[in-house]
């Protein structure tokens, strides 16, 4: 059910998608592949915008699409990216609770928890 789809097929999944990247001002095509606990793969790629603040990133698509197809936090065994998430996806993928990132930093590829990539993250006091 879960893990039909491996680490590297994923990635290879990104990898194919950033080819549809938005990027026209910084040329860094961005793809991302998040593996749903259903087998489903959801894509996304970074949008940019002339406004350069506003542009977003491949994983902040990929998850508002998965979370807009009615996927919520939990339900994601594994995302994969074609570089390492900025420090503001990092929040993202702990907030979805995602089992298992997996990028491309430099010649390397990484295999990573959300709280390796973020330890202490911003959590709202309960109550
Ligand atoms: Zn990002």
């Amino acid at each position: 059910m879960s893990d039909v789809v491996t680490d590297a097929e994923l990635l290879a999944a990104a990898d194919a998608v950033a080819a549809r990247a938005y990027a026209p001002y910084s040329s860094f095509d961005v793809g991302c592949a998040v593996l749903a606990r259903d087998g489903a793969v959801i894509e996304g790629v970074n949008v940019e915008n002339a406004a350069y603040p506003l542009g977003i990133c491949a994983e902040k698509t990929a998850l508002a699409r998965a979370i807009s197809m009615g996927y919520r936090p939990g339900d994601f065994v594994a995302v994969a990216v074609t570089a390492s998430p900025c420090g503001g996806c990092r929040q993202w993928l702990h907030e979805m609770k995602v089992g298992r990132v997996v990028f491309r930093n430099g010649g390397r590829v990484v295999v990573m928890t959300p709280d390796e990539l973020l330890p202490e993250s911003f959590e709202l006091p309960p109550g």
